[in-house]
């Protein structure tokens, strides 16, 4: 028997769908049988991506700088133009900016890090959530938020702000766009390695990975892009009917446990 398509009919943008985490869930939303709009500035890679999904037609790429509002609205235009509606907005595109603390932040380093976290994932929740609400659709909007807005200690400054922030904004969309049959959620990683993290970090793949799990709670298991869009493709189906206003984080019980005192203190008596 064939396995059940949980995206059929539905059409979904992406945004940072070139690479990384956003590639991974374009594939996987068009293996579940969703018509696909990557919207990225890498132009080459973004054009790849789209040229290789299957089934052909049914992924298509624009240039969409995410920190001009314009662009975020012509991709969802496209979405609509092309194939007909949007059902599912998987805000993604992020960068990690400055790694510097607080007390060493420059504010225009904060400034370009809130431009494409937090303006970018405003700019396509507002413009999917108009025409999801214009068309009567019950569509999902999903924000790529991290570990970082939920605790310090995993990111930098300007990075754990914006993203602290991209979970607020999304509470603020669920309570809104809740009268509209709309659902909007966050989905919020632990480290993995993508070019955003080995960029930023000058780290290896295997580098990040051994260190991300050694981190981890969770042993036994390396965090991976699939794994991330196999949630965003959870929220973003209808078997999440009725959740909305929730951050998904797939960390492996990190950020539920923290630091251990408990475990300090058993190691203290050891
Ligand atoms: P990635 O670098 O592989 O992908 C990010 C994509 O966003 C790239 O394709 C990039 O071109 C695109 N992008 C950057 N600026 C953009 C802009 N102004 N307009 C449009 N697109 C833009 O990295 P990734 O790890 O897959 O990142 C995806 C999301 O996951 C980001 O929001 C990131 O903050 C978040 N995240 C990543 C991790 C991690 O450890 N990798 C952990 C938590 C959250």
């Amino acid at each position: 028997m064939a396995a059940k398509l949980r995206l059929e009919d539905k059409v979904a943008v992406v945004t940072g769908g070139a690479s990384g985490i956003g590639e991974a869930a374009a594939r996987l939303f068009a293996a579940h049988g969703a018509s696909v709009v990557i919207a990225d500035i890498q132009d080459t890679l973004g054009r790849s991506v789209s040229a290789s999904i299957s089934p052909p037609g049914h992924c298509t790429y624009i240039h969409c700088d995410v920190r001009d509002e314009a662009q975020v609205a012509a991709a969802v235009a496209l979405a609509v133009d092309t194939y007909g509606r949007i059902d599912v907005m998987f805000s993604n595109a992020g960068i990690v900016g400055s790694m510097a603390g607080v007390l060493d932040l420059e504010l225009t380093d904060l400034d370009a890090a809130l431009a494409v976290n937090l303006r970018g994932t405003a700019a396509a929740i507002k413009h999917a959530g108009r025409a999801m609400a214009a068309a009567g659709t019950r569509g999902s909007i999903i924000c790529t938020a991290s570990v970082a807005a939920v605790q310090a200690g995993h990111s930098s400054a300007a990075y754990t702000i914006t993203k602290h922030a991209v979970h607020g904004l999304m509470k603020v969309a669920a309570g809104e766009l809740g009268e509209k049959g709309v659902r909007v959620n966050c989905v919020s990683p632990f480290g993995l390695a993508t070019p955003l993290v080995c960029g930023a970090l000058g780290m290896s793949t295997e580098d990040v990975e051994r260190v991300s799990s050694e981190a981890a709670v969770l042993k036994g298991a390396v965090l991976r892009t699939e794994d991330v869009a196999a949630a965003a493709l959870f929220l973003a189906s209808d078997e999440s009917a009725f959740i909305s206003g929730h951050n998904l984080v797939v960390d492996g019980a990190t950020t539920v446990v923290g630091t251990s005192l408990h475990a300090a203190m058993q190691n203290h008596f050891a």
